[in-house]
Order: structure tokens, then C-alpha cells, then sequence
């Protein structure tokens, strides 16, 4: 049996089952479950509020099941690596367990971790992925750059069985850090979170889990790009703060033998087939992956106005709309509402990413930047100039047109698939509506996206 007091240092796997960190300090006589909010990420508003509200919901949850099972969750503020060393020092923890990181950010606070501890450090299996960056490659090559081949790897790593969240944990008392109510108050002291936020923490992501395999999962592969339907997992906050485990899903997605089994597998793996990317390209975060020799325009006003969802084009407003109210977006949204800004708009693919980033609960670097190179044609897709055309989009995908008026007030009254397009309505009829006309003719878009790419 392990001796002493283990610090079990939370990052992003912020729950109780299926961690690898938690079940491993918990055979030591005494366990800390200890979180940094880190100065590099949270100091002086540098998060976003949505993911700041979210997080905070996590650590309350988190720490409700902590002391459920006799523990609690210390929280510390600084840098990660200077504080759990202080800690460490201060109870005598002979070990700190911590799971591998998968970002550049998370792997520099590792080797800090390391300076810091050395030999009371140990590094558990990387918890953010499934299968993680560097496990499975083509020969001779760094990374994956074809998802078809990635994934047949990636379906043939064997898969552990999840750890189950610890019975029962024994925390020492007097250990000091900060009052969650106190967390929660610097967390969310810089901007007001979006209004409809789904609620953080495992409790949550656990029901949200359960409740959707048994009832979503077999309908998945025809509901998944039903915009009104509203028909995925809704699963990616959950999994992006290591609420619901990665690995535990695949299992369970793996072992339902759904008809949704596949095709929902095959979306999990696009996460790690781009954080395997990205860690083996780190500058694929800022730069083009592949570049297509492009001179993006840059137009403010445009961009404002896409960001607001006032392009005139009902189903973008519509995905620009359920971002700013959810901190989310359907995935067959954020490709069509990405596309108009890369290729009908011909505007930078970085400063679409940058306003997912300031909203997204579920945003990342791998796959916030990978996926909007995907669209914009400068990453892996490898149909690099395909333009998706927004009213085909909305024919195809809302077909009556309730997503619109779902996220789109101004057009609630406007019945049926009339909706998508309100600059045929009678002019009596548009008068009385609030809404724009299109920012841009659509084969005017396409016309210049083709000039520029010299097709
Ligand atoms: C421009 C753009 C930006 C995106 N930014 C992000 C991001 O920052 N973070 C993020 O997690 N996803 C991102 N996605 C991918 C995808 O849109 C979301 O993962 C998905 O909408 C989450 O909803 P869900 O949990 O209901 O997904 P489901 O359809 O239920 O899929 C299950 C899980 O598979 C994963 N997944 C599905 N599609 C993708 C994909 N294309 N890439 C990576 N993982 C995927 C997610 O973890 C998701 O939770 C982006 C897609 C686009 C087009």
C-alpha cells in the first residue's frame, strides 16, 4: 500500500469516475483533491465567462461529491506548479498524481510540475483524449493527416475498462484554500455568461450522459444534422472540462451496439484525431495547416455583423444566435455559419475562431482552430474548396424552418420554410420585421471566393 498523503491534482478530468489521478491518491492513507485556477488562464478575466460560470459549476459539484465520500476539494490560486509544490511541502505529501497532458499549455505545466516535485511526481494516462496524441501513427510519419485512416487506427486501440469513482476517501482538515463561494465570485467577476448555459459539473454530464444513450443514441446517424431535432449528445462541455470521461464513453457507445454506436464513435475520434494533430504541429493553432496562398479580406463591420447574426441570412443568424444565448452551437450550424464567413465572406478563419473561443463552453485549441481550418479549406478536408451554400444548408437541414424561429424572434411569426428566405415576403409584410437585408449576394460570395483561389 501506497504510504503518506497523496495530492490527487485535478485539471481537465474534474470528477469522480473514471479517474485514473483520483483512484490512484486515493490508496494512500490520506488524499488532497486539489484544482489551481492557474494566473495564466483565469488571471484578470483572460477566460471567457461562459466557460468561467461552467467551471465554477464543476468545482461545486465536484466538491459535493468529494465530501460526500468523506473529502473535500481544496482550491488554490497561482501558478499550478508553484502552489501544489507549496502545498506539498506544507502537508508532507510524499505524491502528487496528475494526469498527461495533451495541450501545449498542459504539457508546459508539466515539466514545471517536474522542476517543482521531481520524484513525488507521477504522470497518469492523458485523461483528455481516448486514444492519446502520439499512440497511434502512420509509418514513418508524426501524425494522422487523413481522418479516414486515423480512425480505422484508432477503432483498433484496445480500450481499459473505466476506474470506478472512489467509495470513500480520507482528507486531512485545516488544509486552507479558498471558499468555493469565493471561487465562484473571481470566476464570474468579469462578464456576464450567456443567458441559456447549460449547468457544469459531473452530476450533470453523467444524467445528461445516461439519459442520451438510452434514448438518442439509436436515432443518431439520422438526427445528427437535424438543426430543430436538436438530436446530438450535447456531450462536448461535458467532455471538454473532463466532467464525462472520454474513454468511459467510448465504452459505453462501444459496448450499446446501437445502430448509433459507429457513426457516434466516429465524431468522438475527430477530437483526438485533432489534438494528435495539433500536438504534432503546435503552430496549426495559429497557422494555416495547409496554406492556400490566402489574402483574407477584413471588413469590421461585416464581421460585427456576423457575430451578432445580422447577415440577413436566417439560418446563420440562427447558429450566431444559439451561440450568444447557449455558448453553443449545433455542429452542422458551425459549419455552415463558418463557411459563410471563410468562403462567402472571405474573411480570415482566425477571427471566426477567435469569437467561438470567447463563446464556445467546448472550445479548444485542437479542435476550435483544426475544425474552422476545415472549413475554411486550409486544413484537412480534403474537398479543400467546397462552399456550403446557406440555403441549401437550411432547405436540407430545417426544412420548416423551426430552428430559425427558434433562435430568430424577429421571424418567429413567419411560417414555413418562407422563413429562410424574408426578402421574398411582401414588402407590408418585411417592413414590420426588424431584420436585415443579406449582407451579400451569395453567387457574388462565391464568384469572389473563386477568383480568389484561383478555381
Ligand atoms: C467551425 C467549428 C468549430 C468547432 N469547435 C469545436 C470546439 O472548439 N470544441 C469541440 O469539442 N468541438 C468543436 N467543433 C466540433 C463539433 O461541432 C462539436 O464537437 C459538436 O457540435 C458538439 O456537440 P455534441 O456534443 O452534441 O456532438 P455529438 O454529435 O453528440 O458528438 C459527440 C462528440 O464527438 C465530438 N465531436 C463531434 N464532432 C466533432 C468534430 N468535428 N471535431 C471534434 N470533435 C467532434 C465532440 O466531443 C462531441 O461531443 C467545431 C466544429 C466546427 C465546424
Amino acid at each position: 500500500m501506497p504510504e503518506g498523503i497523496a495530492i490527487a491534482l485535478l485539471t481537465c478530468d474534474l470528477r469522480m469516475h473514471d479517474s485514473p489521478v483520483l483512484h490512484a491518491a486515493a490508496a494512500h492513507p490520506g488524499t488532497l483533491p486539489v484544482f489551481v485556477l492557474d494566473e495564466a488562464i483565469h488571471g484578470g478575466g483572460l477566460a471567457p465567462p461562459n466557460r468561467s460560470a461552467f467551471l465554477a459549476d464543476c468545482l461545486d459539484d465536484l466538491d459535493a461529491s468529494l465530501r460526500a465520500r468523506g473529502s473535500r476539494l481544496v482550491v488554490l490560486r497561482g501558478d499550478t506548479a508553484t502552489e501544489t509544490a507549496r502545498l506539498a511541502h506544507r502537508t508532507g505529501a510524499a505524491k502528487v498524481h496528475v494526469a498527461a497532458a495533451v495541450s501545449g499549455f498542459g504539457q508546459r505545466r508539466e515539466a514545471a510540475l517536474r522542476d517543482a516535485l521531481g520524484e513525488r511526481l507521477t504522470v497518469h494516462e492523458a485523461v483528455a483524449t481516448t486514444v492519446a496524441p502520439g499512440e497511434v501513427l502512420p509509418a514513418g510519419k508524426d501524425h494522422y493527416a487523413v481522418y479516414g485512416a486515423y480512425f480505422r487506427q484508432w477503432a483498433l486501440v484496445p480500450r481499459r475498462e473505466p476506474f470506478p469513482a472512489p467509495s470513500r476517501l480520507n482528507t486531512p482538515e485545516q488544509l486552507g484554500g479558498l471558499a468555493l463561494d469565493e471561487v465562484r465570485r473571481q470566476l464570474t467577476a468579469h462578464g456576464a455568461a450567456a443567458p441559456e448555459l447549460a449547468p457544469g459539473g459531473e452530476t450533470h454530464g453523467r444524467r445528461r450522459l445516461w439519459s442520451w444513450t438510452d434514448t438518442g443514441l439509436d436515432g443518431y446517424a439520422e438526427g445528427q444534422d437535424d438543426l430543430a431535432g436538436d438530436r446530438t449528445s450535447r456531450l462536448s462541455p461535458y467532455l471538454h472540462f473532463g466532467c464525462v470521461s472520454a474513454t468511459e464513453l467510448a465504452q459505453i457507445a462501444t459496448s450499446a451496439q446501437s445502430p448509433g454506436s459507429e457513426p457516434f464513435l466516429r465524431q468522438l475520434a475527430w477530437r483526438d484525431f485533432h489534438h494528435q494533430l495539433l500536438a504534432a504541429r503546435p503552430d496549426a493553432g495559429v497557422n494555416d495547416y495547409r496554406s492556400r496562398g490566402d489574402h483574407w479580406r477584413h471588413d469590421e463591420a461585416e464581421l460585427e455583423a456576423w457575430r451578432q447574426g445580422r447577415t440577413g441570412y436566417p439560418i446563420v443568424d440562427a447558429g450566431m444566435r444559439q451561440l450568444l444565448r447557449e455558448g453553443w452551437m449545433h455542429n452542422r450550424a458551425r459549419m455552415f455559419t463558418a463557411s459563410f464567413l471563410t468562403k462567402t465572406l472571405y474573411q480570415d478563419w482566425r477571427a471566426g475562431a477567435a469569437h467561438f473561443n470567447q463563446h464556445l463552453l467546448d472550445a479548444d485549441v485542437a479542435n476550435n482552430q483544426l475544425n474552422w481550418q476545415w472549413v475554411a479549406g486550409t486544413g484537412t478536408d480534403t474537398r479543400p474548396n467546397r462552399v456550403l451554400n446557406p440555403l441549401r444548408q437550411a432547405q436540407r437541414f430545417d426544412a420548416d424552418g423551426s430552428y430559425v424561429r427558434r433562435w430568430v424572434p424577429e421571424l418567429a411569426s413567419v411560417n414555413g420554410s418562407a422563413v429562410h428566405r424574408p426578402w421574398q415576403l411582401p414588402a407590408a409584410v418585411r417592413a414590420k420585421l426588424d431584420y436585415p437585408e443579406p449582407m451579400v449576394d451569395l453567387n457574388d460570395g462565391l464568384a469572389r471566393f473563386r477568383l480568389a483561389r484561383g478555381l
